[in-house]
C-alpha cells in the first residue's frame, strides 16, 4: 500500500478496528458475566438447600412424609424447585410437576452424586420443564431410609438476557461492518480517484506538460484543490508565455546586432552566441564548437585571461587569421559575475571592410591626384611657355597645341572614367535599375563596329568567331562600353596580330570572352587586374595614355548585371578576358 492510500484507508480501518475490539470487549464482558451469575446462582441454590434441609429433615425422620412433600408443593418452579426422591430413585415430592408422573431420577447425575455422598451442583436442560436449569442435590439421611433433596431455580431468563445481548452484538458488528465497507466505498471513488487524477496532473504539470487536462470533482473538498491546481496552470502558461515571447524578443535583437556576440566559460568554450558570431566563425553546423583557445587568437586568448584574472574589461583590435584571408576585428571584453563563475563576454566587430575603403579611399585620391598632376604639368608648361615666349616659331607653338590638345583629351578621358566609374557605383547601391532586354549578339557586333577604325588602323585582324542569339535583363550602352574597353585593350597593349570576340551559353551564363594572342599577362597581375588604377605595364600603360580604370569600369559593369569578369592569360600566348552573366 503506497503512503497516500494508507493515509486515505487509515479511517475505515481504524474504525473497523474500533469495532472489532469492541465486540471482543462485549464478548469478553459478557462471558465475566455469565460465570459471575451462574457462581452466584451456585452459591444461592446451596444456600437455598441447607434452609430447605433443616425444615424436611426432622420431617423425614420422624416419618412425616406427607408433610414434607407437602411443604415442597408449596414451592413454585418459577422461583425454586424442590423434589424430593427416595433411594429407589422415585420422586416423592416435586414442586414443579406433579410427583407421580415423574420418572426414575436415579440415572441424574446430580441425584447420584448425592447418594454416593457428594452434594452436588449441576447446569442442565430439564427434560421435564423444557427449560435449562441449575440443580443441587445433598443427601439427607433419615432413620426411614435415605432420601436426596434437589433444589433447582430456571437459568432461562438470564440465558435469554446473554443471547439477546449476543444478538444485539451481532447487529452491532454487522452495522459497524457495513458502516465501514461504505467508508471504504466511499474513499475508493469519491477521495481516492479524485486524488489520483490529481495527483497525475500534478506530476504531469510539474514535468513541464502545461496542456494537462484536469478534471474537476462535482463537489467535495477536492474540487477547490483542483480548481486551483487548474488557475495554477493557467498562470504559469501565461507566465511562460511571456516569458518565452521576452527571449524570443532578446533573441531577434540578438541575432539582429551586426555587431558579432559571444559569451565564454573561463576555459573558452563558447556558452552562447549570435548569428553574427556564427557567420564570422562559421559556426553554423549542429555540432559546431567555438573554443578561444583553438581560434586561431592568441593575442585575444591572452586578454582574455588578463581580463578574467584582473575582472577588468578590455579593448583591442586582433589579427583573425584564416586561410581565406585575415581580419581585422574589433574586440571589447567584459567579466560578468554569474553566481559563483565568471564568465566573458566579448562584442567583436570586423573593421577589415572599413579599413580597406578607408585606404582604397586615400588610395583613389592619391591615384587621381597623380593622374592628374602629369597632364596638368604639360598642360601649364605648355601654356607659359606661349604666354613668356614671344618669337616663338610657328612649329614650335604648332607643337605646343598639340601637347595642350593631347594632355587635355587626357584629362578630360581620366574625368570620364572618374564619372562613369561613380555613377556605377551609384546605379549598383540604388537597386532601383532600369533594365530592359538586351540582345547580346547586336551588342557584340556593335561594340565591333566602333572599334574596328582602330583595328584597322593598327593592322589587326577583329572578328567574331561565335555568336549565339542571347538575350539577358541590363543597361545596353554600359554592356557595350565594358565589350569596347576590353576591345581597346587587346588592340592597344597585346601586341597581338588577330582578336577574337565570341558569345557562348554556359552553365546558365551568358558569357562574352575578348581574346587575343599578345604578350599575355604574368599571374601575379591577375588578383588585382580589376582594381581602379592598376597598371600592369606602368611605363607603356602610360605612354599609351591609359590611367588603369578600364577593367575596373568592366568589372562594375559586370557586377551591376549580378555578373562578374574574369581573366585567362598565359604569359606570351595572349589573354582571355570574360564577361559572365547570368541568364
Ligand atoms: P583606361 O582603360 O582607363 O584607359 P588602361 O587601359 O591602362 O586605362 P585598364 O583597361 O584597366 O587600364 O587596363 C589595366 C592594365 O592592364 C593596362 O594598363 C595593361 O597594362 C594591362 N592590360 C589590359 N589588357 C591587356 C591585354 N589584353 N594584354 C596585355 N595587357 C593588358
Ligand atoms: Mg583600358
Amino acid at each position: 500500500m503506497k503512503p497516500r492510500d494508507r493515509i486515505l484507508f487509515g479511517l475505515p480501518l481504524a474504525i473497523g478496528c474500533g469495532v472489532l475490539l469492541f465486540a471482543l470487549l462485549f464478548y469478553w464482558q459478557q462471558r465475566l458475566f455469565e460465570a459471575s451469575y451462574m457462581q452466584d446462582a451456585r452459591r444461592n441454590i446451596e444456600q437455598e438447600a441447607q434452609l430447605v434441609a433443616h425444615i424436611v429433615r426432622p420431617l423425614l425422620d420422624q416419618g412425616k412424609l406427607a408433610e414434607a412433600r407437602a411443604f415442597c408443593d408449596s414451592f413454585t418452579s418459577d422461583t425454586l424447585r424442590l423434589s424430593l426422591i427416595d433411594a429407589s430413585g422415585k420422586v416423592e415430592a416435586d414442586s414443579g410437576e406433579r410427583a407421580a408422573i415423574l420418572s426414575d431420577h436415579s440415572d441424574r447425575v446430580e441425584i447420584r452424586a448425592a447418594f454416593l455422598g457428594q452434594p452436588t451442583t449441576v447446569e442442565r436442560y430439564s427434560e421435564s420443564l423444557n427449560q435449562w436449569m441449575i440443580y443441587h442435590a445433598l443427601l439427607l439421611p433419615s432413620s426411614h431410609g435415605n432420601y436426596v433433596l434437589r433444589t433447582a431455580v430456571p437459568t432461562d431468563r438470564a440465558r435469554q438476557m446473554l443471547v439477546l445481548a449476543r444478538q444485539n452484538m451481532a447487529l452491532s458488528l454487522l452495522f459497524g461492518g457495513a458502516l465501514v465497507f461504505m467508508l471504504t466505498l466511499y474513499i475508493l471513488y469519491r477521495v481516492r480517484k479524485p486524488i489520483l487524477a490529481l495527483q497525475e496532473a500534478a506530476t504531469a504539470i510539474s514535468s513541464g506538460d502545461l496542456n494537462t487536462s484536469i478534471t474537476i470533482p462535482q463537489r467535495g473538498v477536492l474540487r477547490d484543490l483542483a480548481i486551483s491546481l487548474g488557475t495554477m496552470t493557467e498562470q504559469l502558461k501565461i507566465q511562460l508565455a511571456r516569458v518565452v515571447h521576452e527571449r524570443n524578443q532578446k533573441d531577434a535583437i540578438f541575432n539582429a546586432m551586426s555587431e558579432a556576440v559571444m559569451l565564454l566559460l573561463p576555459d573558452g568554450t563558447a556558452i552562447k552566441y549570435n548569428r553574427a558570431a556564427a557567420m564570422l566563425f562559421g559556426l553554423f553546423a549542429p555540432d559546431a564548437r567555438f573554443n578561444l583557445v583553438r581560434s586561431g587568437m592568441p593575442d585575444l586568448l591572452a586578454k582574455a585571461h588578463q581580463a578574467l584574472k584582473d575582472d577588468t574589461p578590455f579593448e583591442s583590435e586582433i589579427v583573425f587569421r584564416r586561410p581565406e584571408g585575415n581580419l581585422l576585428l574589433f574586440v571589447k571584453g567584459y567579466v560578468i559575475h554569474q553566481d559563483e563563475d565568471k564568465l566573458l563576454l566579448l562584442t567583436i566587430s570586423d573593421l577589415t571592410q572599413q579599413r580597406r575603403m578607408e585606404s582604397f579611399r586615400s588610395d583613389f585620391i592619391a591615384n587621381v591626384s597623380h593622374e592628374i598632376k602629369t597632364p596638368l604639368t604639360c598642360i601649364v608648361g605648355a601654356v607659359e611657355t606661349l604666354q613668356e615666349e614671344e618669337d616663338i616659331s610657328p612649329e614650335a607653338r604648332a607643337k605646343l597645341l598639340d601637347i595642350l590638345a593631347q594632355q587635355s583629351r587626357r584629362l578630360n578621358l581620366l574625368v570620364q572614367d572618374i564619372l562613369s566609374l561613380a555613377a556605377l557605383e551609384r546605379k549598383q547601391n540604388n537597386r532601383r535599375q532600369n533594365f530592359t532586354e538586351v540582345k547580346l549578339d547586336s551588342t557584340l557586333i556593335n561594340a565591333m563596329n566602333l572599334c574596328l577604325p582602330k583595328a584597322e588602323e593598327m593592322q589587326i585582324e577583329l572578328l567574331i568567331t561565335e555568336n549565339m542569339p542571347t538575350s539577358v535583363q541590363g543597361d545596353c550602352q554600359l554592356l557595350e562600353q565594358a565589350v569596347v574597353n576590353l576591345i581597346n585593350n587587346a588592340l592597344t597593349y597585346s601586341g597581338s596580330p588577330r582578336v577574337e570576340l565570341a558569345l557562348k551559353q554556359e552553365h546558365g551564363l551568358a558569357t562574352i570572352s575578348v581574346k587575343d594572342f599578345g604578350i599575355g599577362i604574368a599571374p601575379v597581375h591577375h588578383q588585382r587586374i580589376f582594381e581602379r588604377f592598376y597598371l600592369v605595364h606602368q611605363e607603356r600603360s602610360r605612354e599609351l595614355g591609359g590611367t588603369g580604370l578600364g577593367l575596373a569600369i568592366v568589372k562594375h559593369i559586370a557586377q551591376l548585371h549580378h555578373g562578374y569578369a574574369e581573366l585567362e592569360s598565359t604569359p606570351g600566348k595572349g589573354c582571355t578576358f570574360k564577361i559572365n552573366l547570368p541568364l
